[in-house]
């Protein structure tokens, strides 16, 4: 350690916002250059190492074969594919001398695509899957968590190419194998949730390998079956409440009645003031498509518009801001589906469908409407999913309350099907003779953010814990004397034994005073420590302590390693 790069600081850099950040940093791991790049220091580099050793042994034994592509990537490929237009400004763009376009690789599929076009001719050439481990660059919105959401980060991406359906759903099924492997040889609890397919598109499945953490940006719902979800994608079946029966003395269930509400502007607050459930109003949302036509969403009033599910349901979505509301003619507080202006469209949740009175707003500030009728006041133009689940909603697979959790994503897995095949005219020649698209998967591992998400999950108030299979090393032996004596002669004697039986082993020879050397050492995060002192190597022991627990054990020197090697187990 006296000749390691190891920079420890004991102070929290002022601009980390988040666990992982602060102790890679303290710990000399990890160096902010700017917002959202970073440098990785010698250890850090051994832990990244160590990600990508396990994930390249468990793509190479599930079929999948290594190539690296350019980082740079150019526009023509991306015009091809339609997205050079539609990637959006989280796409670095910049040209050369000749003035040609390019973009910092965000993704490759573009250029994976590319790359089999002319030379994957036959269905007998298939299947084939390739990999790269690369660096990516996104130019996030705000760059921030530290690697958790960087602008420069290290990615594994894979892409299968199979001839149909079937040939696809098995590739899928090996890399979902790979990657619960990789998760679990990283030594960390993640869940695998059923995801929204987002950006990268496509029409097959997709899920999410989420490692467990408090403070992780995505929220999960699982249930003891099976079943997980993002809640983005969790699918959500509300129980509305009609209103005629939600309070005595309502008017009559074919009434539609226009009651002032003075100062009523939240679902809550309208369900105060009617006395009744707010399971019994309808929460309205408003937002335009991916065309710019104007919807007005309703929901029931216990719930939330979960825009992902807008966005599928209705081709893009884009909340309006308070402008837009006025421009359109909307009435902030008070949307409802009677009267709106012309050209403004309705969506609601289908769980409404079956409510035929609704209680919303009238489009007039301190006005709402009991009992509006569906079909005869107001038509609905689309119906779908458009909640965001709930803890203790009920499990769409078994009915049981689900739990929910927080996690971070660090991989995803997609069934693309032929969406960048046929945009590109990427074919090859079938059984029969024809020319058909290839059926595309697509895999993603955030090798930076799984070492961060390592952290995050894996912390205490001393500093990191790192899973024994990716720790920059196994053990540390800590001589606690300052010049060379016999304890630190016994030091190197044991981190050589330590060694020989291939373990991965430093010695803390710094020139520091025993605090020090602890702090560092429970900072930096190795899972076992061996620290030797005068007074316990003239019994012959020397102290083993396990970093997870802060156990500490008494060991014969002969003994150390089996002592080592069962904390590490
Ligand atoms: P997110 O929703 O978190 O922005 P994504 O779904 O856009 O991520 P993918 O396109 O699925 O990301 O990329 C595959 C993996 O790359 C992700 O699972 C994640 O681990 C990692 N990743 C994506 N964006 C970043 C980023 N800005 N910084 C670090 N890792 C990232
Ligand atoms: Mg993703």
């Amino acid at each position: 350690m006296s000749e390691l790069y190891m920079p420890t600081i004991k102070e929290d850099p002022a601009d980390a916002d988040v666990t992982s950040a602060k102790l890679l940093y303290r710990a000399g791991m990890l160096r902010k250059e700017a917002s959202g790049l970073y440098s990785f220091l010698p250890l850090g580099m051994r832990v990244l190492n160590k990600l990508e050793s396990i994930i390249r042994e468990e793509m190479d034994s599930h079929g999948a074969q290594e190539i690296l592509m350019p980082f740079v990537q150019s526009s023509d490929l991306w015009r091809e594919s339609g997205r050079w237009g539609a990637y959006g400004e989280e796409m670095l763009r910049m040209a050369d001398r000749h003035g040609n376009e390019f973009c910092l690789g965000p993704t490759h599929e573009e250029v994976v695509t590319d790359l089999v076009k002319n030379e994957l001719r036959s269905y007998k050439d298939l299947p084939r899957n390739l990999y790269q481990i690369q660096l990516k660059f996104r130019d996030e919105r705000r760059p921030r968590f530290g690697l958790l959401r960087s602008r420069e980060f290290i990615m594994k991406d894979a892409y299968s190419f199979d001839a149909d359906r079937e040939g696809l759903d098995a590739s899928y099924e090996r890399m979902r194998e790979a990657y619960e492997n990789v998760c679990d040889r990283m030594g960390l609890e993640y869940r695998v949730v059923v995801a929204d397919a987002g950006q990268i598109g496509g029409d097959g499945g997709t899920e999410e390998f989420m490692v467990l953490a408090d403070n992780g940006e995505a929220e999960l719902v699982y249930c003891d079956c099976g079943y997980a979800a993002d809640v983005e994608a969790a699918a959500c079946t509300p129980a509305p409440v009609p209103y005629m029966r939600a309070k005595e003395g309502m008017p009559a269930g074919d009434v539609r009645e226009k009651v002032a509400t003075p100062g009523v502007h939240t679902i809550d607050e309208l369900a105060a003031f009617l006395g009744i459930p707010a399971a019994a109003c309808m929460k309205a949302f408003s937002g335009k498509d991916g065309e710019g036509t104007v919807w007005v969403l309703f929901v029931p009033g216990d719930y939330e518009v979960n825009e992902d599910k807008a966005s599928n349901l209705l081709g893009g979505f884009a909340p309006l801001t308070d402008d837009e509301m006025k421009d359109a003619g909307l009435v902030k507080g008070s949307m409802g589906p009677v009267g709106l202006p012309a050209g403004v469209k309705v969506a609601a949740d289908a769980s409404l469908k079956g409510i035929e009175r609704w209680v919303v707003g009238a489009n007039e500030d301190g006005f709402h409407f009991v009992g509006a009728a569906q079909g005869d006041d107001f038509k609905v133009d689309a119906w779908g999913d458009l909640c965001t689940v709930r803890e203790g909603d009920a499990c769409p697979q078994c009915g049981s309350p689900l739990r929910s959790a927080r996690g971070i994503e660090v991989g995803q897995i997609f069934k693309l099907g032929d969406k960048y095949s046929r945009a590109m005219g990427a074919t090859f020649m079938d059984a029969d003779g024809s020319e058909k698209p290839f059926i595309m998967g697509c895999y993603g591992i955030g090798v930076s953010r799984a070492m961060a998400a390592a952290v995050e999950q894996r912390n205490d108030e001393h500093g990191i814990i790192w899973p024994a299979a990716i720790a920059p090393a196994h053990v540390a032996v800590i001589p606690l004397s300052p010049k060379p004596d016999e304890v630190t002669a016994a030091a190197e004697e044991l981190a050589g034994a330590l060694a020989d039986a291939g373990l991965e082993v430093v010695i803390d020879d710094r020139d520091e005073r025993a605090g020090v050397k602890f702090n560092d050492n429970d900072l930096i995060g190795w899972p076992v420590q061996v620290v030797v002192g005068k007074r316990g190597l003239k019994e012959g022991v020397v102290e083993v302590k396990d970093r997870a627990t802060g156990e500490k054990e008494s060991v014969a020197l002969d003994q150390v390693l089996s002592a080592v090697e069962r904390v590490l187990s």
